[in-house]
């Protein structure tokens, strides 16, 4: 096949929600584009899978609610069906307590994450802190420190050993939710959205184009992949900075930009769904939701739509995705199965289907939910990263001002970084 080279103004790499968002804010400026993507499909880290029961499901990012304003309105303008959350009932904890004990050990881990998010990121008593070293300091009951462990860690992938205790707080401080953030998911699947969004931007958006070399040369750049190249007047990389941190730039980036994207480390997540033929959780009173203290970051909840077969989603995340990932397919199903049996009862062995997606380690988005810095020094990486070498830019979820590591964090990082590529073709 015939290598092409092609001319335009801007060329994005990466079609997940924050190089989709970019490529539409640039579009509707009128800007000429190209959205260069390594997959066969658009999403990045939302993405459908069919399951063995022939029902699309999202194996990767799903839930959002009311207070992500950029996703709220982007699913309406799309007219796609809000399903919410089914919640009602009791929820379990494991190991299981009574249910005084459990509000107790609940409202206890709460507020060691508001005593931690009081504390000014900046704060020279916890410069070179990991949350780890905080939290043994710490005078909570030991299965209130578990809870909050179980917590951070499955919320965020990662372990709290390697986690900077500024980071997290600075982190933590723009998930700004009061309501549930796993109160609705899309009926349609969010990777749905993203098609849509794809379908938007015709021939502009390439995909299995995987870009390798990034030339910085004078009035512009020129990218190529295994398919050809393309030059253009500015290149966004909107990838998480770890993939980011991977490709070859030439010349090679200002030191201390090399620097900041390589402190960063991918979360390990894997996302596990099983179908069965009645919510048997549901007839019993239970929530289906499980908050397991022990495996710490194990965490299962309903998410059945009323048109398929009721669901349940378990997610396995940080040190406990790495180890079970190790133990290969049938024997991460039977923990899986056997931490669950535990929880809702025998009945959870009668599954109709089951679906495994493990992240760890993504080819291209490196894991999951999203990548955090490890190195309780550099307070400064997120601010070089976002300073760029232009006419090279950087974005990606984790960098938003709002809901890092979260899809509306994509929308709003590719909505602002388009703006600052706006103002250098219209400089006021
Ligand atoms: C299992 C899982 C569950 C999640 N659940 C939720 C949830 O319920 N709600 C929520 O809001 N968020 C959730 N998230 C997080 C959310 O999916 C991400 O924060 C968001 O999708 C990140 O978007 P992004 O565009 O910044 O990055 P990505 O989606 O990672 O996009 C980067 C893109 O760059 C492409 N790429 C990489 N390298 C190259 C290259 N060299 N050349 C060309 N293209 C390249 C990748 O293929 C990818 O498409 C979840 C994530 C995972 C993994």
């Amino acid at each position: 096949m015939k290598r092409q080279t092609v001319r335009t103004d801007v060329a994005i790499v990466g079609a997940g929600f924050t190089g989709l968002s970019a490529a539409h804010e640039l579009s509707k400026a009128g800007i000429n584009l190209a959205l260069l993507e390594a997959r066969g499909r658009v999403g990045g880290r939302v993405e459908s899978q069919w399951n063995g029961l022939g029902e699309r499901i999202d194996s990767g990012g799903q839930f959002l609610c009311e207070d992500m304003p950029e996703l709220m309105a982007l699913v309406r303008a799309r007219g796609k069906t809000l399903v919410e959350t089914y919640a009602k009932g009791e929820f379990v904890a494991q190991p299981l307590t009574g249910a005084k004990q459990v509000e107790r050990i609940y409202h206890a881990s709460m507020s060691i994450r508001d005593r931690m998010n009081a504390i000014a990121p900046g704060d020279p008593a916890i410069a070179g802190l990991t949350v780890a070293a905080w939290l043994d300091r710490q005078n909570d009951p030991g299965e209130a420190k578990a809870a909050f462990r179980s917590m951070i860690q499955g919320l965020w992938c990662q372990a709290l050993e390697k986690l900077p205790l500024w980071h997290l707080i600075d982190n933590d401080r723009r998930i700004t939710n009061e309501v549930s953030e796993l109160q609705y998911f899309v009926l349609e699947t969010m990777q749905s959205l993203a098609d849509d969004l794809a379908g938007d931007l015709g021939d502009r958006l390439r995909l299995n184009t995987p870009v390798r070399t990034i030339e910085r040369r004078p009035g512009g750049v020129r990218l190529a992949s295994t398919t050809g190249s393309i030059t253009a007047r500015i290149a966004l990389i909107a990838m998480p900075p770890m993939m980011a941190s991977k490709l070859d730039f030439a010349p090679p980036l200002p030191a201390a930009l090399q620097r900041a994207l390589g402190v960063w480390q991918s979360g390990a997540v894997i996302k596990v769904q099983m179908r069965y033929a009645t919510a048997f959780w549901r007839a019993r009173g239970l929530s289906g939701m499980v908050m397991w203290r022990d495996p710490p970051a194990l965490f299962a909840c309903d998410a059945s739509k009323d048109d398929g077969h009721p669901a349940l989603v378990v997610f396995v995340g940080g040190p406990l995705a790495l180890r079970w990932r190790e133990l290969g397919d049938a024997a991460l199903r039977t923990e899986v199965m056997a931490r669950l049996r535990q929880a809702l009862g025998t009945d959870a062995d009668d599954f109709i289907d089951f679906s495994c997606r493990d992240w760890t380690d993504d080819r291209w988005s490196g894991g999951g939910y999203a990548d955090l810095i490890i190195d309780t020094s550099a307070t400064e990486a997120e601010k070089t990263i976002l300073a760029g070498a232009p006419p090279v830019y950087f974005a990606s979820s984790e960098l938003s001002p709002s809901f890092p590591g979260y899809v509306e964090g994509a929308i709003v990082a590719g909505r602002i970084a388009a703006q600052k590529i706006l103002r250098e073709f219209n400089p006021q």
